[in-house]
C-alpha cells in the first residue's frame, strides 16, 4: 500500500507506535501491524487501516452501561461501585 509509510510517520510523529512483522508458514496473516498508545496495544491486525481502526475502538471512552447488581437489587452504571458492596463494582 502506498500510503502505509505515509501514515506510519503520522501514526509515529502521534506518539504511537507501529511494528510490523512479517511471517511465513502457516501464520493467520502473513504480516501483521500491531499499533500501541502508552498501555493500549492492538492486536496484530491484517493492514494499518485496520489496525488504526482496533486502535480508536480501543481509544474512545466506553459507553457505560448500565447492570444489574446482585448486592442491592438495583442496578449500575459500569464504573460505579456499589454502596453496599464497595471493594466491588
Ligand atoms: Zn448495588
Amino acid at each position: 500500500m502506498i500510503w502505509e509509510g505515509v501514515l506510519k510517520e503520522k501514526l509515529e510523529a502521534l506518539g504511537i507506535t507501529v511494528r510490523v512483522a512479517t511471517f511465513t508458514g502457516d501464520s493467520s496473516y502473513p504480516v501483521e501491524y500491531t499499533l500501541s498508545k502508552g498501555d493500549v496495544r492492538t492486536f496484530g491486525e491484517p493492514t494499518i487501516d485496520l489496525a488504526m481502526v482496533a486502535l480508536i475502538e480501543k481509544l474512545l471512552p466506553q459507553e457505560p452501561v448500565l447492570l444489574d447488581c446482585p448486592h442491592c437489587h438495583g442496578a449500575h452504571y459500569t464504573g460505579q461501585r456499589c454502596p453496599l458492596n464497595p471493594d466491588k463494582q
